[in-house]
């Protein structure tokens, strides 16, 4: 392992400590093989970083923590880097002088038998939750975190974004599926309590003090996880409605008349074609409509008969069998890529009450074009899709068009959402994309006791410096 000329001072050494502790193959220095460690999933976020280190262990990262202290550089965790407000990466502006290292959890893949008594089981954090999931299916049960990057979305990243996804309205978001972990604190101790009880009440929590920590205050290895008894086949349904409105009252409908709802999410028809387009798919109803609502609904044929006689259902196509559903899903979920196929989009991600939800979206296209325009928007008018997990109140909201550089446009739609009673993140996180618009959901008292949090397990910030907390 060499360093390039320019590194910061000690690079070379700190090169061959990290070597010596995980492997020289493990160091990944090389601007090549470093490239897809320090770009984001969207492109909007990049870095430059000393190198990628993959350690194999919980006993390797508190050494590559420990040796990255002693050099007094910045430690980037990274699982499936699917991230979408630039946690996952280093930061563009360098960090304040310091070498930055990407610690990838990678190579932590352990999956443990599940534990039918307890329907537990224990994870590593590099373990994807697509694995996770089909692990948990081979034994009868199922993983109650479902999102559209499963395939390389980690154990690790979700519980350190609290990650939501799809079936959020019936099993919670990822912090209502952890029962223990493992971590490593940033002087290089272990912390370990994976025993999963149930009934275990003994002081902080600080499992749940690393859920949706954004890799600020540890490096997780291993969680226990808690599983759910599988569920009967699902019946999914896309209706048409005329808008968000419709669509938040048709959910709430179906939930009155099937327990069993698990997801409930929104599209709309500008959303719609641009899938189309991508992937060739046909039009999804006969008549088309403004917006979308789909559902799905763990039930039988009967249940799905129950729903065919709403009204409100009318102009809705209906599958039971796996390749119908997945068709459905599909308007849904290549949302993100079909977008991100066109440019470099502003990505917000709020919640707000559902009873305000209506408002929030008629204003929205409004708040936009005026941002756009405020930043000196002389370029193409602002393209807006918002599709999302209606059920949680939890809106997508993306915009193309504006300079990705340019956050004005991103500060106006949570401005509105906060201005709702809704949430700057609903479910990705606050990353650096956020942390300076942290104070629209969080008063000066909470951030100071977070930040008073961070200062006690990571005094030197070398963990993730500058994402969650502002600067
Ligand atoms: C197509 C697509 C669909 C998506 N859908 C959803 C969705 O429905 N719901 C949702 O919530 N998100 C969604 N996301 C966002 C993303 O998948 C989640 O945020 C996910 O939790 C990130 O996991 P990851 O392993 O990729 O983490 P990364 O992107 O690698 O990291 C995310 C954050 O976690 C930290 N981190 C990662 N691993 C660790 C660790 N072991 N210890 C400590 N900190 C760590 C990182 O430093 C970073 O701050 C989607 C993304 C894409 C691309």
């Amino acid at each position: 392992v060499t360093a390039a000329d320019g590194e910061p001072s000690g690079a070379r050494g700190l090169l061959r400590d990290l070597a010596r502790e995980v492997g020289d193959e493990h160091v990944l220095a090389e601007p090549d093989l470093l490239a897809g460690y320090t770009t984001d999933w969207t492109r909007r976020y990049a870095g430059g970083a000393l190198c990628a280190v993959r350690p194999g262990s919980a006993g390797q990262v508190a050494a590559v923590l420990r040796a990255c202290a002693g050099y007094s550089a910045a430690v980037v965790p990274q699982g499936g880097n699917t991230g979408l407000v630039g946690g996952s990466v280093p930061p563009g502006d360098g960090s304040r002088g310091r070498g930055v290292v990407v610690l990838s959890t990678r190579r932590l893949r352990d999956l443990g038998p599940v534990d039918p008594l307890a329907a537990q089981v224990t994870a590593g954090a590099g373990v994807t939750i697509a694995d996770l999931r089909a692990h948990a299916a081979a034994a009868g049960l199922a993983y109650g975190v479902n999102l559209a990057s499963r395939e390389s979305a980690t154990v690790g990243g979700t519980i350190a974004t609290n990650a939501g996804g799809i079936n959020t309205i019936r099993y919670g978001a990822t912090r209502s599926q952890l029962l223990g972990i493992e971590a490593v604190l940033a002087d290089g101790s272990i912390v370990s309590r994976l025993s999963g009880l149930a009934a275990d009440n003994v002081g902080y929590d600080l499992a749940q003090l690393l859920a949706g920590s954004e890799g600020t205050l540890a490096v997780i290895t291993t969680a226990r996880l808690r599983l759910w008894p599988a569920e009967p086949a699902a019946v999914t349904l896309l209706a048409g409605v005329d808008g968000i409105a419709a669509a938040a009252a048709l959910h709430a409908e179906i939930r009155a008349l099937a327990p069993g709802l698990r997801a409930a999410e929104y599209v709309e028809a500008a959303g719609v074609e641009l899938v189309r387009e991508l992937t060739g798919l046909p039009a999804p109803l006969s008549r088309p409509a403004p917006a979308y609502l789909l559902a799905e609904i763990s039930g039988s044929a009967d249940e799905a008969e129950r729903l065919a006689a709403l009204p409100s259902l009318a102009r809705a196509a209906v599958a039971m069998d796996a390749a119908g559903r997945a068709a459905l899903w599909a308007y849904r979920e290549r949302h993100t890529e079909a977008i991100s196929a066109l440019g470099i989009p502003h990505k917000m991600d709020v919640a707000v009450p559902l009873a305000r939800i209506a408002a929030f979206r008629a204003e929205l296209d409004q708040a936009v074009r005026a941002a756009a325009n405020g930043a000196g928007g002389a370029g193409p008018a602002p393209r807006v899709f918002v599709f999302g997990h209606i059920g949680a109140g939890n809106l997508h909201v993306n915009v193309l068009g504006p300079d990705p550089a340019d956050g004005t446009v991103d500060e106006a739609v949570m401005r509105l959402a906060a201005v709702h009673g809704g949430t700057i993140s609903a479910e990705h996180g606050i990353g650096r994309a956020k942390a300076g618009l942290l104070h629209l959901s969080r008063s000066p008292a909470e951030i100071a006791a977070m930040r008073a949090v961070k200062a006690a397990l990571d005094p030197g910030d070398l963990l993730n410096p500058g994402v969650l907390l502002p600067g």
